[in-house]
């Protein structure tokens, strides 16, 4: 049985003020949750601060990139020791904002989920298309693409602590959800891809989440799919209130 898991990706919001009331209003609403996993992920320099303000609720920290060095003169980079010496727990790798804006390749995001694991830490690891692929018919190739390379080199061992965002581009921060049935087929073919890598037991046990525009209204339908094990939200990740109706519709 998949525990479900609900993160919130920050991306470049919120000042610190900001950050610690967000992380005050979600303890208060959904720091007893147990039921799924939860998870917010700041930007860096709220990192520390949203670490102790959660020590006492069940909602985790996650980060949302990391460097594969683990230190040295490596300008601006923040590495997987100095996450896990903070308290962090997850991160994410592989976003498509990062594939897009900052050049990130399967070969990248390889090395820093690598990175992620070797400093303990769980990645969740993202995946998707464009508009342009989804229209050309090359939905399954790109995905296939990106999961095979991403997760290049891992062993069965190491998939215990990956999670798969499935993110189609087009859908996020667009307000275009994929239907339910469009991210569940999805879901699928990467099973019967990480089935072809690993075999059926990991292919079974690893968690997927969908990620575009989910709100409280779409999550429970989401989640219904029977590959479908949670969101990674981006917008309604910034207001506690829809964050905390996503995490309480995920279980209901
Ligand atoms: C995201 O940034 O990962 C995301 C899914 O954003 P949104 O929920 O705003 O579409």
């Amino acid at each position: 049985m998949r525990k479900k898991i609900i993160a919130g990706n920050w991306k470049m919001y919120k000042t610190a003020a900001e950050a610690a009331e967000l992380i005050a209003a979600l303890k208060k609403d959904i720091g007893g949750v147990t039921a799924v996993d939860v998870v917010v992920c700041p930007p860096f320099v709220h990192l520390s601060s949203a670490v102790e303000q959660s020590r006492s609720c069940s909602i985790a920290v996650g980060a949302q990139n990391i460097y594969w060095e683990e230190f040295g003169a490596f300008t601006g980079e923040v590495s997987g020791p100095m996450l896990t010496s903070i308290g962090v727990k997850y991160v994410i790798v592989g976003h498509s904002e990062r594939r897009q804006f900052f050049g990130e390749t399967n070969e990248t995001v390889n090395k820093r989920a690598r990175a992620v694991l070797k400093a303990g830490l769980k990645p969740i690891v993202c995946v998707g298309e464009v508009l342009a692929e989804r229209e050309s018919g090359r939905t399954f190739d790109v995905i296939r693409d990106h999961v095979t390379g991403s997760l290049a080199g891992f062993t069965k061992e190491d998939m215990l602590k990956v999670i798969i965002a499935y993110e189609p581009v087009w859908a996020i921060g667009t307000g275009k959800t994929a239907s339910a049935q469009q991210a569940q087929e999805v879901h699928k073919f990467i099973r019967e891809v990480l089935l072809k890598m690993f075999d059926k037991a990991t292919a079974d046990a690893t968690r997927l989440q969908y990620g575009g525009s989910v709100k409280p209204e779409n999550i429970a339908e989401l989640v219904a799919q029977p590959d479908i094990d949670g969101a990674l939200v981006g917008g309604a990740s910034l207001k506690a209130d829809s964050f905390a109706a996503i995490v309480r519709n995920s279980m209901s």
